[in-house]
């Protein structure tokens, strides 16, 4: 089957904080990003749970973060992109930097400088541009709703390490939700409008 390949996002990407509780150990910023948007770290910083994606809208910028054992991720971007987009990123950026800096961050004494992480902007000015497609896959459904087709976006992990099939997904889209059910091949076997509340 063949799937279709997602536009790049590189230039929608704002920026990507990485820290603890306590502290921003990284940021990383798109020279795209609006000036005047400031993030409240500290709302990521206190998520109440670990491993749940958090997602948020701030005006025309969309945040997606999440805690990880002692540490938190945050990225945001511009609204049109979609928040499994920013997941399958912020998922990718987690696992690499507990890879390249994690025995490091045992000893929290070593992290000073703001320089310390200086190279993780190479793997995110990368990561940015291939992880989207790498990681995530563009499905396909019609939508009665609104009687359009629809491509979401769906991060491979979700699939992947899914242990029930198929996989609830909502689709968010023009003020109303589609309830897509994909297999384990990513093909859409079922799509019902829901409602929405919260
Ligand atoms: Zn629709």
């Amino acid at each position: 089957m063949v799937f279709h390949s997602i536009t790049s996002v590189s230039d929608k990407i704002y920026f990507i904080h990485i820290g603890t509780k306590e502290d921003i150990y990284f940021t990383w910023k798109s020279k795209n990003s609006p000036k005047a948007f400031i993030f409240d770290y500290s709302i990521a910083a206190n998520a109440p749970q670990s491993e749940i994606y958090y997602h948020l809208n701030k005006g025309d910028i969309k945040i997606v973060y999440l805690k990880r054992d002692k540490l938190v991720f945050v990225i945001a971007g511009d609204i049109s992109v979609q928040f499994q987009v920013f997941e399958a990123l912020l998922e990718f950026h987690a696992v690499k930097f507990v890879e390249i800096y994690g025995d490091m961050l045992q000893d929290i004494f070593d992290v000073g400088t703001p320089d310390f992480f200086k190279a993780f902007h190479d793997v995110i000015n990368e990561a940015i541009i291939e992880i989207p497609n790498q990681n995530g896959k563009i499905v396909e459904a019609r939508c009665r709703s609104c009687q359009r087709v629809v491509y979401p976006y769906i991060r491979k992990s979700l699939i992947e390490e899914s242990e029930d099939f198929p996989v609830p997904i909502v689709y968010m889209h023009e003020g109303h939700a589609l309830l897509l059910y994909i297999d384990r091949d990513f093909k859409v076997r079922g799509a019902e409008i829901v409602s929405i509340t919260g």
